[in-house]
């Protein structure tokens, strides 16, 4: 028996009310495995937190994510919870940097159920890798504002940049391996109007070379925008830069059916985070009509990863049980919620997934 460690950080606005059901699916499961037993650890972090406290990430809570097995976060952030210089709270991203979380992992599937704008346009089921510690975002609060002008700086380095490359073609090889992609990456860059841009090409050509049975090609940020809709099926791996990456996964997410639906993993070397795409909504928090499905995809994406690092494969099995329970409730369309276009509540969806589990 394989004892793993969740660290849970309930985060801001509708997070506490996504997370409670995700782990209670995640006890269930856990309840009546033999090879594995999962235990939860809540910690402190959030706007809610910084407002109480003035600690945004508290150091604590970052020892103990660290020592866990895996992260699960909902999402943090609120709009009037800000720093003097006006940004915002954010210490998911926050969590990125501490803990070198470069590969953040999105993947956009349409299978029958998914109410995509698209209709029902192929077998859709690619992943977009966005660098989450570097690009554009290297510049997070460090940017230059005066009267006249006002500055950031994207940075790409070559020892993020190799091992972001080296990932997405592990994962590549992993899909094919499992019968979920042809085994192709493509690099989304700004490679004709940038040299940064340039220069990443040349390290993702360098990493496509040791890896001669699997496809690579290229294609611009631009062009990846219109094809994601023209021909979303075309894709397996996506590899691309922070703030790239940070507009196409929301596009994904769009054409899954919306941020509801749209799962999310920051992996590091020696440490990741499993939480969906959206944010806190606070418009909608406290009123128990969240969408709670993004996060359970996303703690089925935490039990595959744990599965592959673990060499256990009944968690794999356990992740896809939990995908597939949500994947039955959307394709039943009868207990939705309002972003989807029905009248169910958090609980009656959570519970809906776990009676199709
Ligand atoms: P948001 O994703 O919170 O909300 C955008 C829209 O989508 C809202 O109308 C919201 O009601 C809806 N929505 C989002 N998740 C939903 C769900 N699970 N079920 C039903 N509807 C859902 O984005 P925002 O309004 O731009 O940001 C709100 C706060 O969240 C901000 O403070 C922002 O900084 C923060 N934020 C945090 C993360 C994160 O923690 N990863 C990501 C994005 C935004």
């Amino acid at each position: 028996m394989t004892e793993l460690k969740i660290a849970v950080f309930d985060g801001d606005g509708i997070g506490p009310e996504i997370m409670a059901p995700t782990v209670a699916l995640l006890r269930k499961l856990s309840a009546r495995a033999s090879e594995y037993s999962l235990t939860f650890e809540t910690l402190a972090a959030g706007a809610g937190h910084y407002a109480k406290t003035g600690d945004a990430l508290p150091k604590a809570s970052v020892a103990a994510a660290r020592a866990a097995d895996a992260i699960l976060l909902s999402a943090m952030g609120l709009p009037d919870v800000r720093y003097a210089d006006g940004t915002e709270i954010t210490p998911q991203i926050d969590l990125r940097f501490e803990m070198d979380l470069y590969a953040g992992v999105r993947p956009v599937r349409i299978a029958p159920g998914y109410p995509s704008p698209l209709g029902a346009p192929g077998d859709v089921d690619f992943v977009l890798i966005r660098e989450s510690t570097e690009g554009l975002f290297h510049t997070k609060g460090k940017g230059t504002v005066t009267e006249d002008y006002a500055t950031e700086t994207l940075k790409l380095t070559r020892a993020t940049s190799e091992k972001l490359c080296r990932f997405a073609f592990a994962l590549a090889r992993q899909r094919r391996d499992s019968g979920r992609g042809p085994g192709r990456v493509t690099c989304v860059d700004k490679a004709n109007v940038f040299r940064a841009f340039a220069w990443f090409r040349e390290i993702f050509d360098a990493e496509a070379a040791h890896h001669p049975d699997l496809g690579a090609d290229h294609a611009y940020v631009d062009a990846m925008a219109l094809w994601m809709v023209q021909k979303p099926a075309a894709f397996d791996v996506l590899v691309t830069e922070n703030m790239f990456g940070d507009i196409l996964s929301d596009l994904g997410a769009g054409l899954m059916g919306g941020l509801g639906l749209a799962p999310s993993a920051d992996i590091g070397d020696a440490n990741a985070v499993f939480q969906p795409c959206h944010g806190t909504a606070p418009d909608i928090a406290g009123k128990g009509i969240a969408n709670p499905m993004a996060m359970i995809l996303s703690a089925a994406m935490m039990l595959d990863w744990l599965a592959v690092e673990r060499d256990l494969p009944a968690l794999a099995a356990d992740g896809t049980r939990l995908r597939e329970a949500v994947e039955r409730v959307l394709q039943s369309k009868e207990v939705l919620t309002g972003d989807l276009g029905g009248s169910a509540t958090t609980q009656q969806v959570a519970e809906a997934v776990g009676a199709a589990l």
